[in-house]
């Protein structure tokens, strides 16, 4: 579609952003499907993100997507949040709807999509979830609003451990009938006796992630078994270390790429009601 007086603008904002992916799959979306959408991205620091806000209400924007370090600073702004936003504490995607902004977050939607496309629903499972950043704080709180039975999360014990404790309270609220225990990561022993009672392991943290692309945080594939459904957060390489010893071990694995593009579907999904043709996004972007 060519751009005209009547295009409507839709963005990403944060920093940085110039290297984000964001711009070519939405706009080959809204090419595909005719929309009379674009949209761009902008380099929006923590303390403009309320200005940033106030041009999406002004610029009449249809939404934005939102990238650290704004993900929490926009939450002040917004009219309204998803449960699965207002558990997580931050936001991905804004939604304006005739001048009413709603903050969702698609990060463990993403997760758990890319999961019910390899056939497994997260209800009623026991996880193990390796860090409390961003990523898993998003997969914790979806897993556990989307009935998980039980949430075992394994981080370093670091500076962070006192958000993660709120963080996890936050989530224990909006989903009491989930079992979320806090654990160190260096208490080992624990980590293999819970993996080895789960059903999933997922890797949230950024080990494995280029250029650490023999990182790893269980030591030995003994540690895994067939049975266990072993996913990673992170997507550069597609296949880690963990996926690759867990796939050799005959798990069912689900990548980083995977919840990546979910996530974004799901927020095309809020913008449009429309669905993305995932695969084809996915051989455009990242083949
Ligand atoms: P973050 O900085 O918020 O959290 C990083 C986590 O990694 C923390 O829990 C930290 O304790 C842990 N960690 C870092 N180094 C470690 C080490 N050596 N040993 C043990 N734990 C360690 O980052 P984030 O935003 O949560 O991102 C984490 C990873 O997830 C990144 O690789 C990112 O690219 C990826 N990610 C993927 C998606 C997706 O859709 N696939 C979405 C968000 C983030």
């Amino acid at each position: 579609m060519p751009i005209t007086g009547t295009t409507r603008m839709l963005g990403l904002i944060g920093n940085p952003v110039e290297h984000s992916k964001s711009p070519a799959m939405y706009n080959y979306c809204f090419r595909k499907y005719g929309l009379d959408w674009a949209y761009l991205a902008f380099s929006v620091s923590a303390e403009q993100t309320g200005d940033a806000i106030q041009a999406l209400r002004t610029l009449n924007m249809r939404g934005a997507n939102v990238t650290m370090p704004c993900k929490s600073a926009v939450l002040p702004y917004l009219d309204c949040l998803t449960p699965a936003a207002k558990a997580i504490g931050a936001v991905n995607t804004i939604v304006n709807d005739s001048g009413l902004l709603t903050g969702h977050n698609t990060d463990g939607f993403g997760y758990t999509e890319n999961l019910r496309r390899h056939g497994v629903s997260v209800s009623g499972k026991k996880i193990v979830l390796l860090g409390g950043g961003g990523a898993a704080t998003a997969i914790a709180a979806q897993a556990a609003l989307e009935d998980a039975a039980e949430l075992r999360v394994f981080n370093l014990k670091d500076a962070f451990w006192p958000k993660l404790e709120e963080s996890m309270s936050r989530i224990r609220a909006a989903a009491p009938n989930c079992k979320i225990t806090l654990h160190d990561l260096a208490d080992q022993e624990l980590l293999r006796e819970k993996i080895e009672s789960a059903d999933i392991l997922s890797n949230a943290t950024r080990v494995g992630m280029a250029p650490d692309e023999d990182g790893c945080l269980i030591p030995s594939p003994e540690w895994l078994r067939k049975e266990l459904i072993v996913t990673d957060v992170v997507y550069a390489p597609p296949e880690t270390k963990l996926l690759r010893m867990a796939r050799e071990m005959g798990c069912l694995t689900c990548d980083g790429l995977g919840m990546l593009l979910c996530q974004g579907a799901e927020a095309f999904r809020l913008y449009s009601g429309l669905g993305m043709p995932v695969e084809e996004i996915r051989k455009l972007l990242y083949a």
